[in-house]
């Protein structure tokens, strides 16, 4: 029961989305708990997903975007990425709540008679749950302010569970609770003119379970008018000065500095009567980091070749957001600004069929435009050809080359194949008998495979490696150890390592014990920057703290760029 709360003087923050999904309730959440943390107060964002997965691990990145990895090797949605870039903060597994979790948890407890005999119910015993995980998290965290988001949309029957939660938290702590309702306000073009109804709504929805907002964040195409204000004031039950503007902008760090335009912190600490902890604000460095964002005169075209990005008729990059975030960090730090292209790796495999016979791929050769070419982490078959002949291209015209997991294991498959000269060289995950299995299954990997046990079981999370010294890698990071983030089944085989060697690959990072390799790369003298991690560096990259390695990889980029104009 919300009562268990631990009675602590704590506040709860709940970020609840209306209208429609994807008005940026993550960016809106982390950007308030920046905020108050820029204010002196220790702040935990929290996420909360409704879908009864256990956890991100299983979804395909098409379903949901991209599955983000904690230090603590937790698969969890991408908003917990957002939380940790805004607040450069490594967030534990109590701030990432899903329904899955939930529901596990009191069926669990249920067949081990912990409800000891009573008849156990979505209601109250799922909030319950819910409210025992928030407090968990509070505790785990020391926080003084959580801010909680709730995943979907006001009117969803998933959520439910989680606003009747935060109901119940609001009935026994009024005074330290409240609701901040992210809703969206289009223009029509065929109207031209901004409209609240659909926030009204939203609002009426949220009334009938028992919940009144204390603030609205406006979101929508351009700046909420005087006029609107007013009418979402009278109409929507909330002061005019708590309706916060948040029209779209260029750069998502901008949005904590776009609500400070509308006082937003100092109106949330003054409802929670919490007074600022700081005589001056602590994000001068942000702003630095924003406005170097905004003014880089000078480009660098980056291409992500990439297979998560059809729906539908739409193509989406949500798949690859801490890939794209951790490339903006590098180019700010450089004084330069990156524009990304999508391209499809299935465009780059000429054998590939479309249903109606052969189909005529993109020309190859086109790829000589870009500065640098990424190929991120992924799954399967699709695309994997056309990403090998993408590889092979760049490391013989010597474009900067950067292969994030999937991506350094096809580098060394097509290393291999193409200079080593192993034909048939592949990954067993593609191929089970392919003639030389460089990418190979660990055999703790295998068993959990025959067991059909796919949940939280890759090699998950923050290990140690050792960067060997005069490598590019260690030029990088300039240390010898260090902790990477990793999500996959399958690592280079050590049976060719040697063999890999011999013919110019560098493994520059390994597992402590040498067992595993971490980075391959190709010597400077024989192309400018062709390098791979078995790991996922994006997910430790920081607005103010970039990941060398991409620091590195937009350095050549950029030397080639100027070379070529
Ligand atoms: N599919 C590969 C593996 O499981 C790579 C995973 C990834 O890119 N994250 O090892």
């Amino acid at each position: 029961m919300a009562t268990n709360m631990k009675q602590r003087k704590h506040k709860y923050i709940f970020v609840i989305g209306g209208v429609m999904s994807g008005v940026g309730k993550g960016v809106t959440t982390a950007s308030i708990a920046m905020l108050l943390q820029a204010k002196g107060f220790k702040v935990n964002p929290i996420k909360v997903d409704p879908y009864l997965n256990v956890d991100a691990g299983t979804m395909n990145p098409t379903e949901h975007g991209e599955v983000f990895v904690l230090n603590s090797g937790l698969e969890c949605d991408q908003d917990m990425g957002n939380y940790e870039r805004f607040l450069n903060l490594n967030l534990g597994n109590d701030d990432y709540i899903t329904s899955g979790m939930v529901y596990r948890h009191v069926i669990d407890k249920e067949r081990a008679l912990g409800y000891k005999g009573k008849c156990v119910e979505a209601l109250p015993h799922i909030p319950n749950e819910i409210l025992r995980r928030i407090d968990r998290a509070v505790e785990t965290s020391g926080s003084d302010v959580s801010v909680i988001e709730v995943g979907g949309t006001v009117g969803d029957y998933q959520n439910i569970m989680f606003l009747e939660a935060a109901r119940r938290l609001w009935l026994t702590h009024r005074n330290d609770v409240i609701f901040i309702l992210v809703s969206y306000l289009p223009v029509p073009g065929t109207i031209g003119e901004m409209k609240t109804k659909p926030t009204q709504n939203a609002v009426r929805l949220l009334n009938s379970y028992g919940i009144q907002q204390d603030f609205i964040i406006a979101r929508g195409p351009v700046p909420l008018d005087e006029k609107r204000k007013e009418k979402l004031a009278i109409w929507c039950n909330t002061e005019a000065e708590r309706v916060i503007s948040a029209p779209d902008i260029e750069s998502i760090y901008d949005v904590p500095l776009n609500f400070e335009k509308d006082n937003i912190s100092s109106l949330i600490l003054s409802s929670l009567n919490l007074k600022s902890r700081v005589r001056r604000d602590g994000f001068e460095k942000w702003k630095k980091f924003v406005s170097r964002t905004k003014n880089a005169k000078e480009e660098l075209s980056i291409a992500v070749i990439g297979k998560y990005f059809d729906t539908g008729d739409f193509m989406l990059s949500d798949a690859y957001l801490s890939v794209i975030e951790a490339v903006k960090h590098a180019a700010a730090k450089l004084g330069k600004k990156a524009v990304l292209s999508w391209l499809n790796a299935k465009d780059y495999d000429h054998k590939s069929e479309d249903g109606l016979g052969k189909k005529e791929g993109s020309d190859i050769s086109s790829l000589k435009q870009y500065d640098g070419i990424i190929v991120p982490g992924g799954f399967g078959e699709a695309g994997i050809e056309g990403k090998i002949k993408v590889i092979q291209f760049v490391r013989e015209n010597k474009i900067p080359y950067f292969g994030l997991c999937y991506g350094m294991q096809l580098a060394v498959i097509e290393y291999a194949r193409n200079v080593a000269g192993l034909l048939g060289a592949h990954t067993t995950e593609i191929n089970k008998e392919a003639l030389h299995k460089v990418i190979d299954i660990m055999p703790e990997q295998k068993k959990h495979m025959e067991e059909g046990k796919y949940g939280a079981t890759m090699r998950l999370g923050a290990y140690e490696a050792r960067v060997k010294d005069g490598t590019i890698a260690r030029k990088a990071y300039g240390k010898e150890i260090i902790y990477e983030r990793h999500r996959h089944r399958y690592e280079v085989n050590p049976e060719y390592i040697g063999h890999l060697e011999k013919v110019g690959m560098i493994f520059s990072a390994t597992s402590p014990n040498g067992v595993l390799m971490e980075i391959a790369e190709l010597p400077r003298k024989i192309h400018p920057f062709f390098l791979g991690t078995q790991f996922h560096p994006e997910f430790q990259s920081r607005p103010l703290v970039p990941h060398p390695l991409f620091t590195e990889f937009l350095k050549s980029a950029s030397a080639r760029r100027n070379k070529n104009k």
